[in-house]
């Protein structure tokens, strides 16, 4: 079965309405995998035809807050809309998501009177057992798994792969997953700058969404380079791993300006043999030649 791949949001820590948080959609059998849920991602799902609840399995990268704003909100209304129906969210991130996953939902974390109110006032459980519910209510638990380097993840009909990439370490840890399936192959970067174990990660992938945060050869702060990759860098690592589609995603306003899309196709494409596309929200993506869009 080929999975198939829906940009949610391709943007970066700069709010525009056009561009939400990083977070990508791959719906393989019954299973709903969200590669990262940046603000507005959950929006995102909405649009494509997606509810909160049909989201299986999380990846994120890293904990920067445009790759994990909406984490809570998925849980909150996932489980809210679920009503006891539906297994807790299975969650997989670099070290921190655990400590995170606790200040939220704990009953002294962020959330905690809210939970407090929904499973314990009468007009909440009122709510929750015409959803049908059953009384007591539990709280929500997502299900986390801290990834390291070399993880494995198995899925009824699907793997994911973990590397570690090169972003903001010591501060924040961060990865990049690929996912294997009967299909077709699909490799998200997070935010990372050029390494050699995302090229590993990436061999002979179909599909790989990589941050393009900026444009290689102009102007750039080298702390800046050291953390992140351009358009070049990630048609390098494109090519260097033999991938067929590059998605260039975590795209900046700067990409509006008059004539500097073609340029960055252009110049990418003079390093990358394969097909780049200039990721979009809610964009799908064939992740195979034979791959059939999404229905929605
Ligand atoms: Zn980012």
């Amino acid at each position: 079965m080929v999975p198939r791949l829906r940009l949610l949001g391709t943007g970066t820590p700069t709010p525009l309405l056009y561009r939400a948080g990083a977070s990508f959609l791959i719906e393989c059998g019954d299973d709903r995998l969200l590669f990262d849920c940046g603000p507005g991602a959950v929006r995102r799902l909405l649009e494509v035809g997606v509810a909160p609840t049909e989201v299986t399995h999380l990846f994120l990268t890293h904990l920067h807050y445009d790759h994990c704003n909406d984490y809570p909100y998925l849980v909150l209304t996932r489980w809210d809309q679920g009503a006891g129906r539906i297994p807790d969210l299975a969650v997989y991130g670099p070290r921190g998501v655990a400590r995170m996953t606790r200040l939220l939902f704990d009953e002294t974390g962020v959330w905690g009177p809210d939970l407090e109110g929904r499973t314990q006032h009468g007009s909440s459980q009122a709510i929750y057992q015409r959803r049908g519910g059953v009384l007591p209510r539990q709280r929500p638990q997502p299900l986390v798994t801290e990834v390291q380097d070399g993880a494995s993840v198995p899925g009824t009909n699907w793997q994911v792969t973990v590397a570690e990439t090169r972003h903001c370490q010591p501060h924040l840890h961060s990865v990049a997953y690929r996912l294997n399936a009967a299909g077709g192959s699909v490799v998200y970067s997070g935010d990372t700058a050029p390494t050699s174990r995302l090229t590993e990660l990436a061999q002979g992938a179909d599909v790989l969404l990589h941050m393009c945060h900026f444009i290689n050869g102009e102007e750039v702060d080298p702390r800046m380079t050291a953390a992140c990759s351009g358009h070049l860098d990630a048609a390098r690592t494109a090519q260097e791993a033999g991938v067929r589609t590059l998605v260039l995603v975590h795209l900046t306003e700067q990409v509006l300006a008059p004539g500097l899309r073609e340029r960055m196709c252009a110049e990418a494409a003079a390093v990358f043999d394969g097909t780049i596309v200039v990721g979009e929200d809610r964009l799908a993506v064939p992740i195979s030649p034979a791959s059939p869009a999404p229905a929605r």
